[in-house]
């Protein structure tokens, strides 16, 4: 925890550095480069290193804007000690097509620890992983929701991953949800090495969610007054999260027009109405019932739904 020089790639960043590191990482069909923007802000006490990374997925819009207002937020000059690593778009590509992977359809976020040769999606993966991990001692993820998918602002943390656990614990979203980290993903890998860290859920992709934004940035500022790096603010402590060992899907029973009675963030119980479908002609109305009792941490916007879609994602 006690570096006196960061090595990014080929560059150094010292104690009491502000640095914007670009790191090339291929190139468009028009011969424009793509450089992944690195922030690096040091204070002249050394301290812990905390990446938050925005943009993995391109179109998850919420993420890359917490991790931006954050960059503004703890510059250099507003770190008592520590440093401040941010990365507000990891996938250019993505966000430049509005799409959640890389143009060849690969998801960056499955392709750790990735390869110099490999797919587009593989590159990134590597240029992370190698260039950057090794010189972080905590990492923060942010995601938004899928694809008219909205979730109530949560973290994600890797079953049985102490140091996650109490760091998930710090962060105190809404929601703190145990899950196992996927084949191949920046929180499989991080966790290999050692780091401790959070993926954050909130909102929907292409689309803000000023309700999601604040609570990432307030999870951001619990995490580097916890590390002293900040002056704590005076605002009263946030709220316990709920921390949820379980989870289900409840899915459409019948396609049509969706419209839900209830959404994320409330406490439902089993047997309760969720919402319903019908089709255009009213020849039908099926109600979508809770089959468990527990928080609603996620449900679809989509108007029209076909059998067996995701409609509500429960907790408890
Ligand atoms: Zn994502």
């Amino acid at each position: 925890m006690e570096r006196k020089v960061l090595v990014i790639g080929d560059q150094i960043v010292e104690l009491g550095e502000k640095k914007i590191l670009r790191l090339l990482v291929g190139h468009l069909p028009s011969g424009t480069r793509i450089y992944i923007h690195i922030h690096v802000n040091r204070a002249m006490d050394p301290g812990p290193v905390i990446l938050l990374i925005g943009g993995m997925h391109g179109d998850e819009i919420n993420g890359i804007e917490i991790v931006r207002q954050a960059g503004r937020k703890y510059m250099q000059s507003a770190l008592q000690r520590g440093s401040l690593i941010t990365i507000p778009l990891l996938n250019v590509y993505g966000f430049i097509h509005f799409t959640r992977e890389v143009t060849d359809g690969k998801d960056v976020n499955r392709s750790f620890p990735g390869s110099t040769k490999g797919s587009l999606a593989s590159r990134i993966a590597r240029m992370l992983y190698k260039k950057v991990l090794p010189q972080v001692d905590v990492l923060l993820d942010f995601h938004t929701g899928g694809n008219q998918r909205y979730n109530y602002p949560q973290i994600r943390f890797t079953k049985n991953d102490g140091p996650s656990i109490a760091l998930a614990e710090v962060f105190r979203a809404p929601f703190t949800l145990a899950s196992t980290a996927k084949p191949n993903s920046l929180r499989q890998y991080a966790s290999k090495m050692k780091i401790p860290n959070l993926a954050f859920e909130g909102g929907e992709s292409g689309r803000f969610d000023g309700f999601s934004i604040e609570k990432g940035l307030q999870g951001i500022r619990s995490i580097l007054e916890h590390y002293q790096m900040i002056v704590p603010a005076v605002d009263p402590a946030l709220p316990q999260s709920h921390t949820l060992t379980g989870d289900t899907w409840i899915r459409a029973t019948y396609s049509g027009i969706f419209i839900w009675q209830r959404a994320s963030g409330v406490y439902v119980n089993k047997g309760e109405i969720l919402g319903s479908i019908s089709d255009p002609d009213n020849m039908r109305i099926e109600y979508i019932k809770s089959k468990t009792s527990g928080y609603i941490i996620g449900h679809n916007n989509a108007p029209v739904v076909h059998v067996g879609d995701a409609l509500f994602h429960i907790g408890w």
